[in-house]
C-alpha cells in the first residue's frame, strides 16, 4: 500500500479553515481527502468512491467552503443527501469546517415544518444541505434559487439511486447553472450513478480509496478533566443534556458497575450494570432489556462488554480511563457501529492525563476537550426539551379539547405565568438525591512500562483507609445492598475511602 504523507498545511487552505481542521482534531487528511481536496481545488470535477467512514464529508467540504463568498448572500453550494440523518450529519461537519470563516449553513429535509424552513432560508445560508424530493419542493416554489450556486455535491449517491431518489436528482441537476463544479460521491458506482455523471458531470476524475481508513470512524471523542468526586454530577449532567438515546457507561471495577448502576437508579434514570459476576442468564436478560431500549444506561465492565454486538449506541462514557489503549478502542467500538455516528465521553482526573495522550497516539486521532457542564445547563438543556415537545404536540395534536380550560387560566393569570408553570410541570428537573461510591485510585499509564508494573501502581492508594460506616450520616437513603461487594467484587482494591455524593 501506498502510504500518503500529504499534510494539510501542503494543501494551500486558508487560515480559517485551517483552524476549524485543527480544532476538529483532524491531524493528517485521510487518503479520499488528500487526493480530492487538491482536484476539486483546481475546479476539476471529482467522483469519489470510498467506504463509509473515510471521511468524504470533509473531502468535499473543505473544498467547498474555501470557494464560499461569505460576503455574498446568496446560496452558492448545494449538498444533496439521501436521509434526514444524513443532510444533519454532513450540515453539522460543513458548520464545523466553515466556523471560523463563518459561512452559513442550512439542512432541509422532509418531515420539517416547511414554513419554518423558509423562514430560516430568509437569513441567508450560503450552503444547503437537503434531501432530493424537499429539496425539490422549494426549487418548485422558488423559496430556493439555484441561480448562483457555482458548486454541486451529490453524497452517498448510490443510496440515492436505492431509494428511487435519481429522477429527483436530474430534475434538481438541471436546475443549476451549467457553469458550476460538481463532486459525487457514492460506496458503489452502479450505472444509473454512472450514466448521471456522464450526463451532468465535465470530465470528471475519479478517485477510488480502498477498504476502511480510519480506526474509529464516525465517533466524537471527548475528554473531561474532572476530580474523582466530582464524576457523577458531571455524568448525571451530561446525560441529561445529551440525553442519550442508548448510553454506556463504563466502570473499572464490578463494584463500580454496581454502584453506578444504583446510584443512576436513585437518580431517576433507568439503569443496570452487567459484569463478570453475574449469572449468564442475567445479563443476558439485562443486554435484551437494553436492545429493546427498557433501559436507558447500561453499566458495564470491560469484560463484560467484549464482544457484544449492541447496534445503535449513541454515547459512550468513559466513567474510569481505560486501563489500556486497546480497551479504549473495545469501548468505543460500541458506538457509531454501520455508519452511525456516536459520541465517546471519557473522564480523566488530573493524575491521569498522560493516558490521553497515550489514546490519542494509537488511535492517531485527538481527542477533544469538553468543559464538564453546570447544573444550571443541565436544567436549561432539559427546558429545551420540554419546548420541543411542545412545539411538536401544537403542530401535530387537535387540542381543541383543551382549549376551553386554557381560556379559563388565561382569564385567571397571565399568559407568562400559565405557561413557565406548565414546562416546570413537564420538565425534569436534576435529581439531588444523595448517592455514594466508592472511590477508585486514578490510573497511572503503563505505556513507559509495559507488562506488570500497572497493577501495582494501580494499587498505590491516597487519602486515607476511613471504614464504611463513617460517610453515613443519611441512613435510610443508604443502599440497603452494601455487603454485596463481598461475594461481588474479590478482586477489587480494598481499603478506598468512601465519599458521599451530592449536588
Ligand atoms: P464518510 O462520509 O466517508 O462516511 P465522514 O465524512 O462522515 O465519512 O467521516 C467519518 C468520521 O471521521 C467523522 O467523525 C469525521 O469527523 C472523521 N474524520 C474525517 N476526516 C478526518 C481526518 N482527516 N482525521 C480524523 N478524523 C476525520
Ligand atoms: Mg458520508
Amino acid at each position: 500500500m501506498k502510504t500518503l504523507t500529504i499534510k494539510f498545511q501542503d494543501l494551500g487552505l486558508s487560515s480559517s479553515l485551517m483552524e476549524s481542521i485543527s480544532k476538529m482534531g483532524f491531524e493528517e487528511p485521510s487518503p479520499i481527502q488528500a487526493q480530492t481536496i487538491p482536484l476539486a481545488l483546481k475546479g476539476t470535477d471529482v467522483i469519489g468512491q470510498a467506504q463509509t467512514g473515510t471521511g468524504k464529508t470533509a473531502a468535499f467540504g473543505v473544498p467547498l467552503i474555501e470557494k464560499i463568498d461569505v460576503k455574498n448572500n446568496n446560496i452558492q453550494a448545494v449538498v444533496v443527501a439521501p436521509t434526514r440523518e444524513l443532510a444533519i450529519q454532513v450540515s453539522e461537519e460543513l458548520y464545523k469546517i466553515g466556523y471560523h470563516k463563518r459561512s452559513r449553513v442550512l439542512p432541509i429535509y422532509g418531515g420539517q415544518d416547511i414554513n419554518r424552513q423558509m423562514r430560516s432560508l430568509k437569513k441567508n445560508p450560503h450552503i444547503i444541505v437537503g434531501t432530493p424530493g424537499r429539496l425539490l419542493d422549494h426549487i418548485n416554489r422558488k423559496t430556493v434559487k439555484l441561480s448562483n450556486v457555482h458548486t454541486m455535491v451529490l453524497d452517498e449517491a448510490d443510496e440515492m439511486l436505492n431509494m428511487g431518489f435519481i429522477e429527483d436528482i436530474e430534475s434538481i441537476l438541471s436546475n443549476v447553472p451549467e457553469e458550476r463544479q460538481t463532486l459525487l460521491f457514492s460506496a458503489t458506482m452502479p450505472d444509473p450513478i454512472r450514466r448521471i455523471a456522464e450526463k451532468f458531470m465535465k470530465t470528471p476524475e475519479v478517485v477510488k480509496v480502498k477498504a476502511k481508513e480510519m480506526t474509529v470512524p464516525n465517533i466524537t471523542q471527548y475528554y473531561l478533566e474532572t476530580h474523582e468526586r466530582k464524576k457523577f454530577d458531571v455524568l448525571t449532567r451530561l446525560l441529561d443534556i445529551q440525553s442519550p438515546e442508548l448510553a454506556i457507561v463504563f466502570g473499572r471495577t464490578k463494584r463500580r458497575v454496581d454502584e453506578l448502576s444504583e446510584a443512576l437508579t436513585l437518580r431517576g434514570y433507568t439503569a443496570e450494570g452487567i459484569h463478570g459476576d453475574l449469572t449468564q442468564a442475567k445479563r443476558m436478560s439485562t443486554l435484551r432489556k437494553f436492545k429493546e431500549g427498557a433501559i436507558e444506561v447500561l453499566v458495564a465492565t470491560d469484560v463484560a462488554a467484549r464482544g457484544l454486538d449492541i447496534s445503535g449506541v449513541t454515547h459512550v462514557y468513559n466513567f474510569d480511563v481505560p486501563q489500556d489503549p486497546e480497551s479504549y478502542v473495545h469501548r468505543i467500538g460500541r458506538t457509531g457501529r454501520a455508519g452511525k455516528t456516536g459520541a465517546a465521553m471519557t473522564f480523566v482526573t488530573p493524575r491521569e492525563m498522560d493516558i490521553v495522550k497515550n489514546i490519542e497516539r494509537t488511535t492517531k486521532r485527538k481527542m477533544e476537550r469538553m468543559k464538564a457542564p453546570t447544573v444550571d445547563e443541565a436544567i436549561e438543556s432539559q427546558q429545551q426539551m420540554t419546548v420541543e415537545k411542545i412545539r411538536s404536540i401544537i403542530e401535530a395534536e387537535n387540542l381543541a379539547f383543551y382549549k376551553r380550560t386554557a381560556e379559563e387560566l388565561l382569564e385567571e393569570f397571565d399568559a407568562q405565568a400559565v405557561v413557565a408553570a406548565a414546562i416546570k410541570y413537564m420538565t425534569k428537573e436534576p435529581s439531588t438525591v444523595d448517592v455514594k461510591l466508592t472511590e477508585e485510585s486514578p490510573m497511572y499509564s503503563r505505556s513507559k512500562n509495559k507488562g506488570g508494573g500497572g497493577r501495582s501502581s494501580n494499587n498505590r492508594r491516597r487519602g486515607d483507609n476511613r471504614n464504611s460506616g463513617s460517610g453515613d450520616r443519611n441512613k435510610n437513603r443508604s443502599y440497603g445492598s452494601r455487603d454485596r461487594n463481598k461475594g461481588g467484587s474479590g478482586g477489587d482494591r480494598q481499603g478506598s475511602s468512601k465519599r458521599r455524593y451530592s449536588n
